[in-house]
C-alpha cells in the first residue's frame, strides 16, 4: 500500500477528507484569516525552542471545551493546527510547519487536533464528570457526546495527517499534562481507533511524559469501555447540538 503514498500526497484534503470521512466532512481552510487574526500565533513558527518541524511523527487530541456554532470565523483563536467542528467541518488554523504551545511535551512532535463540544473536562471528588456547560447559568444544557460527523470527520482528519505526514503516535493531551482532555468520548472513538483500526501506536499503556510546565496522567482504564462507542451507523441530526454556548469560553490552551 506504500506504493501509493506519493500519488495521495498530492491530493488537496478538500478532496481527500470527504472521501474518507462522510458526506458532511468539509475542509475549510483558515490559515490566512487566522495569520492575520489579533489572536492567531503568528509567531510560533518552527524553529522555536529549537523545535524541528521536519520530525514530525504525532498527532495530539483535544477538546475544546466550547461549542460556538457553524461559524468558522469563530473559531480562528483556538490554538491547534486544526478544528473539528460538530457539523463535520474540518478548519486548517496552522500550518502544520508551525509549533504551537498546544500540547505540553508533545509540541514539538505533535499536530494538535481540537474538537468542538462541551466534554466532560474535570472531575468531582466522586469521580462524576463534569460538563464545561454546567458552570454556565441554565438553559445551557449539556452536550454529553460528539456528533457522528464530528468522529467521521476526525477519522478522515487523522487518516490524511497520517499519510501526509508518515504519523506512527496518536495521542491524548492528558499522557502530557493530567487534565480530563481529551475526554473518554474522544480518546474512544479517535485516539483507540487510531491504534486499533490504523495501527498508530499511543505510547502504550502506562505512556505519560512531561515537561516543565506540566506533567502528564495514564489513560484512565474506564476510558477503554465500549460505552463511550459514537454509533456512526446512525443519521446525523441537528438534534445534537445543545443550544447556545459561550462565544467566549476556555479553550484547551496549556502554558
Ligand atoms: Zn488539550
Amino acid at each position: 500500500m506504500f506504493t501509493i503514498l506519493p500519488s495521495l500526497l498530492s491530493i488537496h484534503p478538500a478532496y481527500l477528507l470527504p472521501r474518507y470521512g462522510n458526506s458532511h466532512t468539509r475542509y475549510v481552510d483558515r490559515r490566512d484569516p487566522v495569520t492575520s487574526h489579533p489572536v492567531g500565533k503568528k509567531n510560533n513558527k518552527s524553529g522555536v525552542n529549537n523545535c524541528d518541524r521536519s520530525n514530525i511523527d504525532a498527532v495530539t487530541i483535544h477538546m475544546m471545551e466550547i461549542a460556538r456554532g457553524s461559524a468558522e470565523s469563530l473559531f480562528d483563536g483556538v490554538n491547534a493546527h486544526f478544528g473539528v467542528l460538530r457539523n463535520g467541518a474540518v478548519l486548517h488554523l496552522h500550518d502544520e510547519s508551525e509549533m504551537l504551545f498546544a500540547s505540553h511535551d508533545f509540541n514539538c512532535r505533535s499536530i494538535a487536533v481540537e474538537f468542538e463540544g462541551n466534554y466532560p473536562y474535570d472531575q468531582d471528588k466522586d469521580g462524576e464528570y463534569r460538563w464545561w456547560s454546567d458552570t454556565y447559568e441554565k438553559p445551557r444544557s449539556k452536550q454529553d457526546s460528539p456528533t457522528i460527523d464530528q468522529i467521521a470527520a476526525g477519522r478522515a482528519l487523522v487518516k490524511y495527517l497520517r499519510e501526509r505526514h508518515r504519523i506512527l503516535y496518536i495521542f491524548g493531551h492528558r499522557q502530557a499534562c493530567a487534565k480530563v482532555c481529551p475526554g473518554p468520548h474522544l480518546w474512544y472513538n479517535i485516539v483507540k481507533w487510531g491504534v486499533d483500526e490504523l495501527g498508530l501506536s499511543d505510547g502504550g499503556i502506562s505512556f505519560t511524559t512531561s515537561n516543565k510546565f506540566c506533567s502528564g496522567a495514564v489513560i484512565p482504564a474506564d476510558w477503554r469501555d465500549a460505552k463511550w462507542a459514537v454509533d456512526l451507523t446512525g443519521s446525523f441530526s441537528a438534534a445534537t447540538f445543545s443550544g447556545p454556548s459561550p462565544i467566549r469560553g476556555n479553550v484547551c490552551i496549556p502554558p
